[in-house]
């Protein structure tokens, strides 16, 4: 077995390992699975030893499967995680995870605050009950003693680093998207640290994203059966590790992912500010950012309608091909009928918890396969939103380069290139997430970055006609939410 690179991306629903070679081209991939605790409503819950479990399984899989330990692994993670841990790294409760909106309150009250626009320019990060910096502030006022006893509070990732090597690092990258680091003077920003009620040292030191380590002996690597040299590179967060996959350098190229939830993402030199829309800047390295916002409702509203509309017990492979063969007999634009895909609140660029789901424009004409078009085509146009408020405080947007579940429906990716007026690029196949932490790794190792092979990426290309259709209906999609949201904090208010 020829000596080769492993990329491991730890998700919030499973942790997936993608073995690349020295050419860049992924041939093998283990995925392990967890659970997710919703103890009570907004909580989001998860415990970080059945993801190292995961992380440990995966690794063996490939080692067993190959017959031969990786040269490097490489690592990417889900963002906005907290452990409190004791000084032996032992979590001394459940993870709480980025979909965790208990600190919801504390969240408005600080952007709205005099101090929220400073804290948005230093960190990059939106001001968000996702983000450590709330969640902290959280626990420091509902369950104090469980904060005191912290010796540190880290990241799912600090948490799988420090069982292999016995110390407390971060990357830049995830860092970055935890509301209390310096993007710019690359430290922690001591203003956002008093407003959780930490020092500096209740958090891990942050080190670049190609900062690498070797193991020479610890339980965890013997079990796996690792070589003593086997390279460590700490690697970046999921969504900057997406688009170094997906091969999003510069400006004018997006990356755009549909997977449950959703985003559209840039690379670029500097920070992209936008306090309203509240854009995130995340670095990739010390002088690269990743820009751009986040939606909830991804993918997990097409499950929802298929769920509901087909009545169905479980979305799945076996009616996506039902779902997709019903949107297709309904004309672009869904004959008026359009979708508001609210219905788990919206991050970017909305920032409203209090948002719901509606359907506008109802005529008699409209079918079950209307309903499900005019869905999908929500979807879209919230991403789309999200993509005009980063070109506009950022450049033009000329290609999207697409990931995520719903890169293998045809129609969903075609709705999308109609609705945005963007050509869209299949580049990567796996898990873009884990090929950018394997990129990463060649980074650190002095080694080139593989470019996008030609021949192998896909294209979507828009149909005008339906792009002018779309360009009509996005407008309303757009006045529809600016008129109901204050009926929509109402009722939201009023439990109705
Ligand atoms: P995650 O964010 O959990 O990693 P994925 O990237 O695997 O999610 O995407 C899951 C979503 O992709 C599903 O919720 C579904 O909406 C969509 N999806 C999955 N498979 C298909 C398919 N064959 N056709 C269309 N959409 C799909």
């Amino acid at each position: 077995m020829q000596s080769y690179l492993l990329g491991v991306d730890i998700g919030t629903g499973s942790t997936k390992a993608v073995a690349v070679n020295f050419n860049g081209e992924a041939f093998d991939v283990a995925q392990h699975y967890y659970p997710v605790k919703n103890p009570q409503p907004g909580y989001s819950e998860q415990d970080p030893a059945l993801i190292l479990d995961a992380f440990i399984n995966c690794i063996t899989d490939i080692v067993k499967k190959t017959g031969a330990a990786p040269h490097v692994i490489s690592l990417s993670s889900a963002m906005h995680s907290v452990i409190p841990v004791d000084d032996n790294g032992k979590a001394l409760a459940d993870m709480i995870t980025w979909a965790d909106s208990r600190s919801e309150d504390i969240a408005q009250k600080l952007r709205d605050s005099d101090l929220g626009p400073g804290i948005y320019q230093t960190s990059g990060t939106p001001i968000h009950a996702m983000t450590p910096l709330c969640k902290l502030i959280w626990l420091r006022e509902n369950q104090n003693q469980l904060f005191n006893a912290a010796f540190k509070f880290i990241g799912i990732k600090e948490y799988i680093w420090y069982h292999l090597f016995g110390v407390f690092e971060v990357d830049y990258a995830i860092a970055s998207a935890m509301g209390l680091f310096d993007i710019i003077n690359l430290k922690w920003n001591t203003q956002a640290c008093d407003l959780a009620g930490i020092t500096a040292e209740k958090l891990s030191h942050p080190v670049n994203t190609t900062y690498k380590r070797t193991v020479l002996k610890s339980p965890i690597t013997e079990k796996i059966g690792l070589n003593p040299e086997t390279i460590f590179v700490i690697g970046a967060s999921d969504g900057c590790c997406a688009n170094l996959g997906s091969f999003v350098n510069t400006p004018d190229v997006a990356s755009l992912t549909i997977g449950t939830s959703g985003a559209v993402r840039i690379t670029s030199p500097q920070p992209v500010y936008d306090f309203g829309a509240m854009i995130f800047n995340y670095l990739l390295n010390q002088n690269t950012f990743v820009c751009g916002g986040a939606i909830n409702n991804g993918g997990i509203v097409l499950n929802w309608l298929i769920k509901n509309f087909l009545d169905k017990k479980q979305a799945g492979p076996a009616n996506y091909d039902e779902v997709f063969a019903k949107i297709n007999t309904v004309p672009a634009g869904s004959e008026g009928l359009i979708f508001l895909p609210y219905l788990f609140g919206e991050r970017a660029p909305l920032w409203d918890t209090k948002s719901c789901g509606a359907f506008f424009n109802i005529k008699q004409q409209h079918t079950q396969a209307h309903f499900l078009r005019a869905g999908l085509e929500g979807i879209c146009f919230a991403l789309n939103d999200v993509l005009q408020t980063l070109e506009k405080s950022s450049a033009p947007i000329s290609q999207l380069n697409i990931s995520g579940g719903f890169i293998t429906s045809p129609v969903w990716t075609q709705i999308l290139a109609d609705i945005t007026g963007k050509k869209l690029v299949i580049v990567q196949q796996e898990d873009a997430s884990a090929i950018g932490a394997v990129f990463l790794a060649m980074d650190a190792l002095g080694l080139p970055i593989p470019q996008p092979t030609t021949g192998t990426s896909e294209n979507i290309i828009p149909n005008q006609s339906n792009h002018q259709t779309y360009s009509n209906s996005f407008p309303v999609f757009k006045k529809l939410y600016a008129n109901l949201k204050e009926t929509m904090h109402w009722v939201h208010e009023a439990r109705i």
